[in-house]
């Protein structure tokens, strides 16, 4: 992976108080060395027993204070005790070097002005002066009690005139080193920040995301939150692009007050993404809904010239799972995000894969049934995202119509199993045909209608289908006979076929193909009364347009 620019800038700063410790610590070994080459030669006065407990009272301390700070480097998590325990071993070290070079005659004193060098660069100013105010203290102290009465004065003046230079070392450096940092941190600020909204933007989302992604929050998920602004295309082109911007930055207020600033992000042009922790998907999708209605609510200038009479957005929401990409991550944010503005717009949709869904549908996924079927739409997947995205909508239809025309759960059953598998057929059409973005030849369109036959034969072929293989079959059926491929009419078409070639045909209307805009929901809803009785149910068709009615419901009257 790529290494970040300030990851980069970070570690330089390590590099240089980095060396400023290992400097330390080659001076400080100096001395040792001396004191251990003196206790080495004894003199003649000298025991053996003394001379090695000498030896070994002054290895110990410098192995304690070593032992110190390699235990708590490993073992101590908290940032904040592992600094306290380096300045107080790197301290001790300093100090043990001045008290064994003969304290008030040392020449190692001016030792101390490297930890304070260190640390105002490392903490700042204030902690700068702190350690210079302790190696002064110790310094004063040090010779006042191992000097001769005489030379005290002398001495106390000399150690002020240090004390002296390790504050304005400690002003100076620790007053650069702060300034420094606050340059650079108005640097990066302006280079990962949007000008317009100064929300974070696309450049830093993604350095804070692979944080995210590299140390997650034990016991909550992760989530994003993709939103983008419904109609905003047609918000500018009505009242210009300032009044856009100035929407822009409504809205990014908005987020930022119920959000914290450091998880907004400006995505794109009118998209925004929102990264969040929650203990399960509800919390995330109630949050979103959350600022989709207080978006919803919020008086924005001119909105009343928009489709809607009212200023929108929709959310897609996706969690984090395991092993995952980023990339993998943002595109089911974006799933989501599609299936909300298919949906009607202005509306949450957390991210689900119509395999996720199926397995919900039955809970014995071991089925040899249920493994043949997710493969069939694996299958389906691969070859054609249309289609996959469209049995997903299908499904979504048809089990909005089976619970507001309160279905037995049987019936459910079959009805769902019929919409994930209305399809599946396609698989013998040529991918260039499924996918070409060209109106359709009359040869191609014959390829493209044998699919509901194909749809039945597959499904026949698995355990207890028989009746859904039927379903599969006449979903292409009319209630006035023009329907393929057995142009049967009325109530001769199966019940749920006719439910199901409602949705299946309400989603080929509301969904934009190469070859034709996408109709409105209301559009949707007038194209179906007009072909009630012929190509609809008239009774199922208004239950329909009711049922999706309900479920889709807007807040625009609860706007004050
Ligand atoms: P949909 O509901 O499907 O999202 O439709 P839409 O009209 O919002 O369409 P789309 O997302 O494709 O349009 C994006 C528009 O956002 C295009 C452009 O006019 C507008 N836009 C993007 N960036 C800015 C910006 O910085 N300022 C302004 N004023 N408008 C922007
Ligand atoms: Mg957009
Ligand atoms: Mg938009």
């Amino acid at each position: 992976m790529q290494q970040q620019p300030s990851r980069v800038k970070r570690q330089s700063e390590r590099n240089v108080t980095m060396t400023l410790k290992i400097l330390i610590l080659y001076l400080c070994a100096i001395p040792v060395l001396q004191k251990v080459l003196t206790i080495i030669s004894k003199d003649e006065t000298e025991t053996m027993i003394v001379s090695f407990s000498k030896m070994l009272t002054f290895f110990s301390i410098i192995l304690a204070i070593a032992l110190f700070w390699v235990i708590t480097n490993y073992v101590v998590t908290n940032k904040r005790i592992r600094s306290f325990v380096e300045v107080s071993a790197l301290y001790g070290m300093c100090l043990l070097c001045y008290l064994s070079t003969g304290i008030s005659t040392s020449n190692y004193k001016f030792i101390f002005a490297l930890i304070v060098l260190m640390y105002s660069m490392e903490l700042g100013m204030k902690f700068g002066m702190c350690m210079s105010l302790v190696s002064g203290l110790s310094i004063v102290a040090g010779d006042l009690l191992s000097c001769s009465e005489s030379m005290r004065s002398q001495m106390f003046q000399s150690d002020l005139i240090l004390f002296g230079s390790f504050c304005l070392l400690a002003y100076i450096v620790g007053f650069f080193s702060e300034r420094n940092r606050k340059l650079i941190e108005e640097l990066k600020d302006s280079v990962n920040r949007d000008s317009l909204t100064h929300l974070f933007n696309h450049r830093y989302f993604y350095e804070y995301m692979h944080g995210v992604m590299d140390a997650p929050v034990e016991g909550m998920h992760h989530y994003i939150l993709m939103m983008d602004i419904d109609f905003f295309k047609a918000y500018n082109d009505t009242l210009g692009h300032p009044k856009g911007d100035a929407v822009l930055v409504q809205i990014s207020n908005i987020c930022r007050n119920l959000f914290s600033d450091r998880t907004v992000f400006r995505y794109g042009g009118e998209e925004f993404a929102i990264t969040y922790t929650a203990t399960d998907a509800q919390e995330a999708v109630k949050i979103a809904d959350h600022l989709r209605t207080t978006i919803a609510m919020t008086p924005f200038e001119g909105e009343h010239l928009l489709p809607g009479h009212n200023l929108t957005v929709s959310i897609g929401v996706a969690e984090l799972q395991v092993n995952d990409t980023l990339t993998n991550w943002i595109e089911r944010a974006d799933n989501a995000l599609y299936k909300a503005k298919a949906f009607h717009k202005n509306r949450v949709q957390l991210y689900s894969s119509v395999h996720d869904r199926f397995e919900h549908l039955d809970s014995n996924n071991d089925d040899e049934r249920i493994v043949s079927i997710k493969t069939l739409l694996s299958v389906i997947n691969s070859r054609d995202r249309y289609t996959y995205n469209h049995t997903d909508r299908v499904v979504h239809y048809c089990e909005t119509y089976a619970k507001y025309a309160k279905m037995s759960e049987s019936q459910q059953k079959m009805l769902l199993y019929s919409a994930y598998l209305h399809d599946i057929g396609k698989i013998n059409v040529p991918q260039e045909i499924l996918i070409s973005e060209k109106k359709l030849t009359p040869e191609e369109w014959e390829q493209i209608k044998k699919h509901p036959v194909d749809s039945a034969e597959i499904v026949r072929g698995i355990r207890n289908f028989g009746e859904i293989a039927k379903i599969v079959r006449q979903h292409h059926e009319k209630f006035d006979g023009s329907g393929y491929p057995d142009g049967k009419t009325g109530t001769e078409i199966h019940y749920l076929a006719r439910v199901l070639a409602l949705a299946d045909s309400f989603d080929a209307m509301t969904s934009k193909r190469p070859y034709q805009r996408a109709k409105s929901f209301e559009e949707a809803f007038e194209e179906i009364r007009r072909c009630k009785g012929t190509h609809f149910d008239p009774d199922l068709a208004e239950v329909f347009i009711q049922a999706i009615q309900t479920r889709y419901v807007d807040d625009r009257s609860n706007k004050k």
